[in-house]
């Protein structure tokens, strides 16, 4: 049995501070196990986004005025907390996205336009979310780049001496997730680091599951590129942010034009771009949902993660205990390493009659390909079901969960 009482995490206080784990779904008392599609959100970041736009709504950097002031200082507060969440160098070091996905479309298309050629080479692992994929395809198409594969072992661990062998002195760019979200498979990313580096190669890192779960250190990591979202990390959604050292963005060229991205626009001389982070930042950003993410890093902070990480690795380990004793079902993804997600198949059951009938019972998992078709196919499924966990989460609610699902396999088979 998996011990839970020696931990400091207060898990009923935890539960507190989200309003929403109160309701109740088709008559039953919600039990949340969806959290690395998006975590949910405690109190004090509602209360933060909702005190922005009753106290403070104003445009960012330009205005002369006391509200403007003060949106701005909380919207460039939240960089100054970010960059302290992930220990960068510097603040500038810290761009505002709408989440992952928009910051790896950055890189793809600022820092790979301007750098990469015909027959230039990009490693990227199996693990990865489309969102690792598909920018990098879509340049691909129109650069001529040659992609190559990470390969992965049957557990979901990436094959390392795959990994040294696919270099060549073409090879641009590594692009890998920290952790994957379809099989939580925690990645060696500061050893990847190194070994690209002594190739000439950069890499970028999807930390999209790995800032809920992990303390992150871009610095100790050595990673080039590093992006997350918000809305995994008790945030809202639509926001996030890159990371980049300093030297890479200062010689990177805008992406999107448009407003506060500027120095001067003129129609006589060429315009000029605004430094770096603002050079990123074209249009109003998404004010209220920035503010909300720096809430959301104070709220992490408060309960520090290597205490949640702690909680939700024995979430993990009595999940697995019991998932296992069912009989028919196969987990996906075993690696020593994983954080505190679960994929599994059940024989003869489809993942989507278990998504749609176990959500009867007030249970939510995701089923489906997780955005991660190439991961999929090579384990010869095409969907899962994927229960994962979050700080709030309890190991009474992996036993309603368990037995819901038994309940559930039995009915379907
Ligand atoms: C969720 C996720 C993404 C995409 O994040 P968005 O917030 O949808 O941009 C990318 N990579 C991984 C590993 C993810 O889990």
């Amino acid at each position: 049995m998996v011990d839970f009482n020696d931990l400091e995490l207060d898990v009923a206080q935890v539960r507190r501070h989200f309003p929403i784990l109160d309701r109740e779904v088709h008559g039953k008392p919600l039990v949340y196990l969806d959290n690395a599609a998006t975590s949910q959100t405690p109190e004090s970041v509602i209360q933060s986004i909702a005190d922005y736009y009753r106290r403070y709504n104003a445009n960012i950097h330009r205005g002369l005025h006391t509200l403007a002031d003060e949106a701005t200082a909380a919207y460039e507060g939240t960089r100054e907390k970010v960059r302290a969440f992930i220990n960068a160098h510097e603040h500038r070091e810290i761009i505002f996205t709408r989440g992952t996905t928009e910051a790896i479309n950055l890189v793809a298309n600022s820092w790979g336009r301007a750098n990469l050629k015909a027959g230039d080479e990009i490693l990227i692992s199996r693990l990865e979310h489309h969102s690792n994929i598909v920018p990098w395809q879509l340049l691909a198409r129109e650069l001529e780049l040659r992609i190559k594969v990470i390969p992965v072992d049957e557990r979901g661990v990436l094959d390392m001496h795959a990994y040294r062998d696919l270099f060549t002195e073409r090879t641009r760019l590594v692009a890998v997730n920290h952790i994957s979200n379809a099989f939580g498979t925690v990645n060696p990313v500061a050893e990847m680091a190194d070994i690209a580096h002594r190739q000439g190669a950069l890499i970028l890192v999807d930390g999209a599951q790995a800032a809920p779960h992990e303390r992150v250190d871009v610095q100790a990591l050595d990673a080039d590129f590093y992006a997350f979202s918000a809305h995994k990390v008790y945030g809202p959604t639509g926001v996030g942010m890159l990371y980049g050292k300093a030297t890479l963005l200062e010689a990177m060229p805008p992406w999107q034009g448009g407003g506060e991205m500027i120095k001067t626009v003129s129609f006589e001389a060429p315009t000029t771009f605004a430094d770096i982070p603002h050079r990123f930042e074209a249009g109003t950003p998404a004010i209220g949902e920035v503010v909300g993410f720096g809430a959301a890093l104070d709220w992490v902070g408060e309960f520090d993660l290597r205490l949640i990480k702690s909680w939700e690795q024995r979430l993990l380990a009595h999940a697995t205990q019991e998932l296992s004793r069912i009989d028919g079902l196969r987990i996906l993804g075993t690696a020593p390493h994983k954080a505190a997600v679960i994929s599994f198949i059940v024989e003869g059951a489809h993942s989507q009659d278990i998504g749609l009938l176990i959500d009867q019972l007030g249970v939510a998992i995701r089923t489906g390909h997780h955005c991660a078709q190439p991961l999929l196919t090579e384990f010869g499924v095409d969907a899962t079901c994927r229960a994962s966990f979050a700080a709030y989460n309890t190991p009474e609610e992996i036993d309603i969960f368990v037995e819901a699902l038994k309940r559930v396999i039995g009915m379907v088979r």
